[in-house]
């Protein structure tokens, strides 16, 4: 089996010094590429900028913005069975970076925004791969989840509570819901992120099995 696996935030430029970016790791990610390395699976993982070194046999695509992250992934999707939309993306980008260092000032200013692209949003309706998106809540985690699985068109969506510090960004542990779009809900309890990693993977070879025999996802 393919996997296509994003990970870790985007950063966003501001001007040559400066950008818009978030708390995201990137553990979870590069964990779920472990995971399905270790079942013998075939796994391209495109990241965005992280502490952490790749998986050794993984084949690795470093991208920085939204924008390059987009083009990474529909050039990877050409040769997928399972699409794993793990980065937590920037929404928003500056309209018009500058190219020289902004000057401090005294009054306040305003950075106009303009939202990036969303990528499975783009991804075509009708496709042969499953596709699993990830929500990152920090309240109504069901009525957000399940809005996204529906509006983004996935197979299935791994909610977590990004609320505390205990687990979800920069953490090494997590507990994840996961919504089916047959409406089946399953929970994976506080864990290492390691851990999850394995369980998700199972679950995401399930999903693909299931399409193949339904010869759509
Ligand atoms: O809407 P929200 O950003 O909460 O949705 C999260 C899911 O959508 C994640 O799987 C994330 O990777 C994906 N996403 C995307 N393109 C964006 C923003 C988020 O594919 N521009």
């Amino acid at each position: 089996m393919r996997f296509v696996v994003t990970a870790g935030p985007t950063r966003e430029a501001i001007d040559p010094v400066r950008f818009i970016s978030n708390r995201s790791s990137g553990k979870m990610g590069y964990a779920i590429a472990e995971a399905v390395l270790a079942k013998k699976h075939h796994v391209t993982l495109i990241s965005g900028p992280a502490a952490i070194p790749p998986p050794r046999d993984a084949e690795f695509i470093s991208i920085t913005t939204a924008d390059e992250l987009h083009r990474a992934v529909h050039r990877s999707l050409r040769r997928c069975d399972v699409f794993v939309m793990c980065a937590a993306v920037s929404d928003y980008k500056p309209a018009a970076p500058s190219v020289r260092k902004l000057k401090k000032q005294k009054s306040a200013f305003a950075l106009k925004l303009v939202p990036t692209r969303d990528i499975l949003a783009s991804l075509p309706k009708r496709r042969r791969f499953a596709v699993i998106g990830f929500a990152a809540e920090t309240h109504d985690l069901k009525i957000h989840a399940e809005k996204k699985l529906r509006a983004k068109n996935c197979d299935a969506i791994v909610a977590n509570d990004v609320s505390g510090t205990e687990t979800g960004m920069e953490s090494d542990e997590n507990e994840v819901t996961i919504f089916f779009r047959d409406g089946e809900i399953k929970k994976i309890s506080r864990t290492s992120k390691k851990k999850i990693a394995r369980e998700l993977v199972k679950i995401f070879e399930k999903i693909f099995e299931k399409g193949l025999t339904k010869k759509s996802w």
